[in-house]
């Protein structure tokens, strides 16, 4: 991804190799995205169909969460809209004054995203017809690997240069500290001005040779071990991704065209590696299509995202667990912020400052986003479970939570990937309850605003009717050649 968008938007000014290695290969996993994903390929000018047809995807409406608050309970963060704001006042809460004298419907009523996803339809929809209503959101299910091999032939067709190569070393200059060359296993020495350091959880520039430092996030998000399967496609195509509570951790379902991707995200301080693989494979819909395969990581973040001439992209830079699909975003936006503020002229230190700035921002709202998922939970009598619900939050998370239960108020930075949509599903969801909402909704009259939530709601419901089903959409416009969708 770093070494295409480079090229495609600086590539006449710079020379970029990528190094990697064969014989260590790529982690190959992150099959799901959220919305912004689309804006990377636009960026690239890669043909949405085509990218489908080449990554076995499918489309994303959102990501249901089961069993998360407390067991027997289903909640979805769905993408886009739900209902629509009236004057500053944002829609959640007219509905949450008509939710309490039960004259309004769940929350996801109001969403055309959940409707479509709950009914497995899909179609690119950028407006509900003659309404100022928005149409669906999307992001992708693909398979990482596949994506990784289209990206690397489009790099390579913009001039980038690809060695199949070891790095046994990092050499330093002695006087400025900074990074000069790379050694090869093979005696090769690669010289640059600036390296992008994406070897992964090695961190191997980032870290092994500038010790940069990584905050370690585990008292919060225990969960440090994940163990992936796929299985065979089975039953109707479905336009979202679920994640499944379990005793010590959680199991992801992503659907794509030809397989299913399934994992266990799990904490080894409360639960067994065999005890894990165990659920894994008690849990999946179908026949598994590999060996199970095992990982561990740290959460966290590096300390510093760009160190004297290095900056680190993806796993190199941190890990937060795929809860929300949000790796691949984080490298996309690393990357944007990286061509924005690219050290090509004069002194540095100021871009060097607001890039690391912003994306340590970045990382720790995201990092809030996930606790809320674990910290707001009923599993009462549950080891772990208990034991996130009792932990002490971040004072920014503490803080969001405490706004929306006194008045329903969610505010976030522009930093904050997760808007108020998000916030609110998740809050909601988790069996967070707000005491008030905004003495704003009182203005309208009852039946006015009652009748406004209904009118919403049937915009929505015949608008769904209208759409195909996601796999016939598939099948007409972007099948994989060996795959029907259907
Ligand atoms: C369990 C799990 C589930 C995930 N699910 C999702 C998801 O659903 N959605 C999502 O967005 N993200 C997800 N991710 C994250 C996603 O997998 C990564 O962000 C993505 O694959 C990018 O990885 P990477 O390129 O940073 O690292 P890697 O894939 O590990 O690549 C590292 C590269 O560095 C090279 N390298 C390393 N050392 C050397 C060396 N010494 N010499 C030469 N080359 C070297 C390797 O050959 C490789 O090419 C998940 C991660 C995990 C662990």
């Amino acid at each position: 991804m770093t070494a295409a968008a480079l090229a495609r938007v600086l590539g006449p000014r710079l020379t970029i190799t990528v190094v990697e290695s064969s014989e260590i290969g790529i982690i190959g996993v992150g099959e799901a995205t959220i919305p912004a994903i689309a804006q990377f390929n636009k960026m690239l000018r890669i043909d949405e169909d085509d990218f489908l047809r080449r990554t076995q995807g499918t489309f994303k409406l959102g990501i249901e969460f089961t069993d998360w608050y407390r067991r027997g309970h289903t909640y979805m963060h769905a993408f886009g809209p739900i209902g629509r704001d009236l004057a500053y006042v944002p829609f959640h809460h007219y509905w949450l004054r008509d939710q309490a004298q039960g004259t309004a419907g769940s929350l996801w009523d109001y969403s055309f995203n959940w409707l479509a996803a709950k009914q497995a339809r899909f179609s690119r929809v950028e407006r509900i017809a003659d309404t100022p209503l928005a149409g669906l959101t999307w992001a992708f299910h693909f398979d990482a690997s596949l994506y990784a091999a289209y990206l690397a032939g489009f790099a390579q067709d913009m001039g980038v240069r690809r060695i199949d190569g070891l790095i046994a070393g990092v050499q330093l200059d002695p006087e400025s500290g900074d990074v000069r060359a790379l050694k090869l296993a093979d005696g090769r020495e690669l010289a640059a001005d600036f390296f992008v350091d994406c070897t992964g959880f090695r961190g191997l520039l980032i870290e092994q040779a500038l010790q940069t430092g990584y905050e370690n996030w585990s008292h919060w998000l225990p969960c440090d071990r994940a163990i992936a399967v796929p299985s065979a496609r089975s039953g109707p195509l479905l336009p979202y991704t679920r994640a499944t509570a379990l005793e010590a951790g959680w199991q992801w379902r992503i659907p794509l065209q030809h397989r299913t991707g399934n994992g266990h995200v799990y904490c080894s301080a409360h639960t067994s590696d065999e005890r894990a693989r165990e659920l894994l494979l008690a849990n999946l819909d179908s026949q598994p299509l590999a060996e199970p395969r095992p990982l561990r990581f740290t959460t966290g973040r590096r300390r510093l995202l760009w160190n004297r001439n290095v900056v680190c992209i993806g796993l190199a830079s941190g890990f937060l667990e795929p809860l929300e699909s949000t790796s691949i975003h984080l490298i996309q936006v690393t990357i944007q912020r990286l061509i924005l503020l690219f050290p090509h002229h004069g002194e540095v230190e100021e871009r060097r400052r607001e890039f690391n700035r912003a994306a340590i921002a970045e990382y720790d709202y995201i990092r809030d986003f996930i606790i809320l998922h674990y910290y707001a939970n009923e599993r009462q009598g549950e080891p772990f479970w208990d034991a996130c619900r009792n932990m002490p939050l971040p004072d920014s998370l503490r803080h969001k939570i405490e706004l929306f239960r006194e008045t329903a108020g969610i505010f976030c930075a522009t930093e904050d990937l997760f808007q108020l949509n998000s916030w609110l599903q998740v809050l909601w969801g988790q069996g967070v309850r707000p005491r008030a909402t905004h003495p704003f909704v009182e203005s309208i009259a009852p039946h006015d605003r009652a009748g406004y939530l209904r009118d919403l709601r049937g915009l929505i419901s015949q608008a769904v009717q209208q759409l195909p089903s996601q796999a016939d959409f598939i099948a007409r416009h972007c099948a994989a050649h060996s795959t029907s969708a259907a």
